[in-house]
This record gives C-alpha cells, sequence and structure tokens, in this order.
C-alpha cells in the first residue's frame, strides 16, 4: 500500500521554513498525524515532522521500536539539556545519508499530547536525539547543518549526487512491440 503522504526531500523549501505554532488540535491535525504514522512506518523511519510532508506545523509523531508506541508531540520545546553524546544519524528527508552528529545527551521537553494535555519530561539517548532532530525540522534546521566544516565538504556532494538521482528521468519506455510480423 501506498504511504498517504510523499516525503519532501533536501531542497525542498518547506524543510527551511520556521513551522507554525498549533493553535488548535482538531480532528484535521488527528488524521493528519494518523497518516503520518502510516507515512513513517512505510519509509521506514522512527520520527517524521509536519513539515516532512509539507505541513507548516509545530509537531512531530514518532515511535521507537522499545518506547510508549505512538506518540505525537506538539508545540514541543526544550528546556533545559545536558551532556554531549555523539550518533550516526539519518533523516528521511535525506535518504541514504548518515554523518557522526554531537547533540546533548539529556534534555528536559515540553509540549501538549494530541489531546491537548500538557505534557513534559525528561529524555536521553535516541529518545533525546530523536526529539531534538524532530524539533530541528520545526525550526526549518536539517541535520547538514549540524556538521562541522569537513563533513558539510563531503555531505555537499553527496547531497548534489542525491538531488540528480531524484529528478533523473525514469528509464526510457520500452520500444514499442509490433504484434504482427508480415513475412
Ligand atoms: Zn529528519
Amino acid at each position: 500500500m501506498a504511504a498517504p503522504h510523499a516525503i519532501r526531500i533536501v531542497g525542498d523549501p518547506v524543510l527551511r521554513q520556521r513551522a507554525e505554532e498549533v493553535t488548535e488540535i482538531d480532528d484535521r491535525l488527528v488524521r493528519l498525524a494518523r497518516d503520518m504514522f502510516e507515512t513513517m512506518y512505510e519509509a521506514p523511519g522512527i520520527g517524521l515532522a509536519a513539515p516532512q510532508v509539507g505541513v507548516q506545523k509545530r509537531f512531530f509523531v514518532y515511535d521507537l521500536e522499545h518506547g510508549d508506541g505512538q506518540q505525537v508531540l506538539v508545540n514541543p520545546t526544550i528546556v533545559e539539556s545536558d551532556g554531549e553524546w555523539e550518533f550516526y544519524e539519518g533523516c528521511l528527508s535525506v535518504p541514504g545519508l548518515h554523518f557522526d552528529i554531537v547533540r546533548p545527551r539529556r534534555i528536559h521537553v515540553k509540549g501538549l499530547d494530541l489531546d491537548g494535555n500538557e505534557v513534559e519530561f525528561e529524555a536521553d539517548d535516541l529518545l533525546g536525539r530523536l526529539i531534538q532532530h524532530e524539533l530541528d525540522h520545526l525550526d526549518g534546521i536539517l541535520l547538514l547543518e549540524r556538521l562541522d566544516d569537513d563533513q558539510r565538504k563531503e555531505a555537499r556532494a553527496a547531497v548534489r549526487r542525491l538531488q540528480l538521482e531524484r529528478s533523473a528521468p525514469e528509464d526510457p519506455p520500452a520500444p514499442r512491440r509490433s504484434f504482427f510480423r508480415l513475412s
């Protein structure tokens, strides 16, 4: 089955804009979140932010394999962070590329769940990493902007290749076969 949304790829301007606060959690948003889970599983990935499906709203969905199941975080903010952790990070909007990126290991997050309840919790390791990555998407930041100078040079070439691949035309159509061959 095809995913409900196409995931936007690096180069798409929607990935570079700051998303707007969610002011109302209505049926449309709930439906969109549900569709985003489907799109995320199909990819497959463990997190997906609204701008990645072209929606400029501050929320993201995630589901860690050994976590608490499907989670949605609306209008999230990081109120505190500490430690340092290097992790080989990837992004569905930069397919096929991974980079060692240093970010804080632990964060303290606040936001809303999909019912509009305030939530507040500590997150570390993979969950902490995921939330920081998705929150970056809400601010129009891709992991490419978290690289050091050497990595950035390498990344630029890799991203160019990726974009070329993506824009390459499909295989040329097969030549038409004639149905009859006259002797
Ligand atoms: Zn990403």
